[in-house]
């Protein structure tokens, strides 16, 4: 059955179910087999050419895994994907396998704490030249691949502060000397953006997010041209990073209600932004949703809804922070994203804890700034846990003070 006509919230469920199971199951069972037995040595043969359909062995391909690369190989409209232990195994196997001395990319200051020290740690010392220019700084990065460039990577939008970069553009613009183009589309999930329909030749999750959704399983998944993909399967092969059958399975259920969550957390995220935007005591709101964030317009064009990450900043310092999370009741402050329950955390305990104050200031990352990715709890409810928890700090403009008294 072709799917890949079908909408995301039907996608989800039969990308890789349409087939009967044994028994006649109506879910994909968790084939933890090591090795797949053949009685024909012919058709091992085949199989092991890559002639014919089959598995061999589950470093290399496993049934349920296959199950969890049809999903997101339909929901991101790609030809081929492939699928890695963590987010991080797809990041670092793809630019390794596509990347090699001698060679040049171009990307932003803000990618993940993860990618970040791939491009200023380890791929220096493989000879390949890594530019990062300022995220949303368009004609910087566009100066940089005319000078030549084999990789555009991106992220949009970012993480902590959501900056957006146009992916349109800038795959325009590698694809003018021959780049490949590489998006994380983590933040955004395939239910609010596709890159490959915007002309990025591969997309890649940190499956560990949104796609599972539960907090309860890690993976990684790659998908678009399939020269590329495969290209990056066969290193991943050699290089062990592959996704074990439990968790793939836990991650492709979680996709199961994919659509479903994205909804309401586009809903809740937008409200939430709205309510902290009018607050004395918040001095920032970071989402692309607000028609005040700077890639508001940029969001608007290429997402269908602005995903449920945010983050803002306290009018107060650090201790403020302190006391407005742990008043915080439905929040677990913990490090991950994703979550159908609500996570939050201040960037300089998680994604920039390696970083000075003076480095986060550099990435507009103020002191006070708090992560806060929206779960699925009623929206009502996260609402007035924020408010009682703000309620909480002491009042921070004089003025402010004389009103209350
Ligand atoms: C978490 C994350 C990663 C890394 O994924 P892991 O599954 O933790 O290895 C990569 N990119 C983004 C945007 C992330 O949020």
């Amino acid at each position: 059955m072709d799917l890949s006509e079908q909408n995301k919230g039907t996608a989800s469920v039969w990308a890789g179910e349409t087939e009967s199971f044994a028994n006649g199951a109506v879910t994909s069972p968790v084939v933890k087999s090591v090795a797949f037995a053949y009685h024909d040595l012919d058709d091992w043969y085949e199989v092991a050419t890559g002639k014919a359909d089959g598995h061999i062995y589950s470093r290399n391909t496993n049934p349920t895994v296959h199950v969890l690369e049809e999903k997101i190989r339909i929901l991101e409209s790609a030809e081929a994907a492939t699928s890695f232990a963590t987010g991080m195994g797809a990041i670092s196997n793809t630019l390794f396998a596509l990347l090699g001395p001698g060679k040049r990319v171009v990307s932003i200051k803000d990618t993940y704490g993860g990618t970040s020290r791939l491009f200023l740690d380890f791929l220096p010392s493989y000879q390949i030249d890594v530019r990062l220019c300022e995220t949303g700084n368009h004609e910087a990065m566009e100066a940089e691949m005319a000078k030549g460039c084999d990789l555009v990577y991106l992220e949009t939008p970012t993480n902590p502060t959501l900056k957006v970069v146009d992916i349109k553009r800038l795959s325009a613009a590698a694809h003018q000397v021959g780049a490949v183009v590489v998006v994380d589309n983590t933040f955004a999930t395939p239910i609010n953006q596709n890159p490959l329909k915007l002309g990025a030749d591969l997309v890649l999750h940190s499956a560990t997010k949104f796609l599972g959704g539960h907090s309860d399983a890690m993976g990684g998944l790659l998908c678009g041209k399939k020269e590329l993909v495969e290209k990056v399967f066969r290193f991943r092969e050699i290089n062990g990073a592959s996704l074990q059958a439990d968790p793939a399975y836990l991650i492709a259920r979680g996709m199961k209600t994919l659509e479903l969550r994205i909804e309401r957390q586009n809903a809740s995220a937008l409200k939430i932004a709205r309510f902290l935007k009018a607050h004395p005591k918040i001095s920032d709101v970071f989402y692309p949703g607000l028609e005040t964030h700077p890639g508001h317009e940029i969001a608007a064009a290429q997402m269908s809804g602005f995903g449920g990450v945010m983050s803002f900043a306290l009018n107060g310092d650090y201790e403020d922070v302190k006391t407005f999370l742990t008043s915080l009741r439905f929040v677990h402050l913990a490090a991950s994203l994703g979550s159908v329950s609500t996570l939050a955390g201040p960037p300089r305990t998680t994604s920039h804890v390696e970083l000075t104050t003076e480095q986060r200031a550099q990435l507009g990352i103020p002191e006070s700034l708090i992560r806060y990715s929206v779960g699925i709890e009623n929206v009502e409810d996260l609402i007035g846990d924020l408010s009682q928890a703000l309620a909480a700090l002491e009042p921070v403009f004089q003025d402010e003070k004389i009103g209350l008294s």
